[in-house]
């Protein structure tokens, strides 16, 4: 993978990331394109919500629970439980 991206490059690479579900991306592939993204100030939006925020792996079977407008995903190799507000 090259250094230097432009923001476009780094935005077209998240909605790649968002569209493929974070499909054939492992976590360093994530953890890399977290470090690219926050170089340039640009938000993960819906791809924060593709993988694991403690170990970066892609979710590919969590357990999802919904409760008093907050989603939490438990994260199915460290166990680590992701919240998030679905207002
Ligand atoms: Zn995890």
């Amino acid at each position: 993978m090259k250094k230097d991206f432009s923001r476009k490059e780094i935005e077209c690479l998240l909605n790649e990331f968002v569209e493929s579900s974070g499909k054939n991306k492992n976590s360093d592939d994530i953890k890399r394109l977290k470090k690219l993204s926050m170089s340039k100030n640009i938000k993960f939006k819906k791809a924060r919500k593709l993988f694991c925020k403690k170990c970066s792996a892609v979710y590919c079977n969590p357990k999802i629970r919904i409760k008093k407008g907050m989603k939490t995903v438990t994260c199915e190799k460290c166990g680590f439980v992701n919240r998030w507000n679905i207002k």
